[in-house]
């Protein structure tokens, strides 16, 4: 008998990779966010990117950062751990994972802890400093959420699609 393949991806290469690819979805020209829910025996269960709701036109909805409040996506846009915790339909999320490109706001945390989620393993904390990211982790420390700093292997994934 042959011997199983020895360069496959981890879980967690598979599970951030994901969420990488969904961010690849984002309309948004600055920041593509990704994020991927993960349940503790490793099934994905939801995936979602940066963008703006349901019926809100990727034409017609600013995209712009700087400018008048409404005139720039803040008000808009769904940030991408929030789109997956919606996006998921199959009930309760307790107890799960979920893989993020980039540290999550203060929003993003007040749902994830909301629903249920034990877990954030992140790629990137680019925006430790700030006001968001810190009340985050606050938030996430007094809830008992595990932040778990993703370990790059630097593995390239090529897709031919
Ligand atoms: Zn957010």
């Amino acid at each position: 008998m042959g011997e199983k393949r020895q360069d496959y991806i981890s879980w967690d290469e598979y599970f951030m990779g994901v969420a990488m690819l969904s961010g690849m979805r984002s309309k948004d020209p600055n920041t593509q966010v990704g994020a991927c829910i993960v349940s503790q025996d490793n099934k994905i269960l939801s995936m979602g990117y940066n963008g703006f709701p349901k019926g809100c036109d990727d034409d017609e909805f600013p995209w712009a950062r700087t400018g008048e409040s409404n005139e720039t996506k803040y008000p808009f846009v769904t940030h991408a751990e929030l789109n997956a915790i919606l996006n998921y339909r199959g009930g309760s999320l307790e107890g799960a994972k979920i893989y993020v490109a980039l540290f999550p706001c203060n929003e993003c945390a007040k749902a994830i802890i909301q629903a249920g989620l034990k877990t954030v393993v992140y790629a990137s904390d680019k925006y430790a400093d700030t006001a968001a990211t810190l009340a985050s982790k606050r938030m996430f420390r007094a809830a008992g959420v595990e932040l778990v700093p993703y370990l790059h292997t630097g593995r390239k994934i090529e897709l031919e699609v």
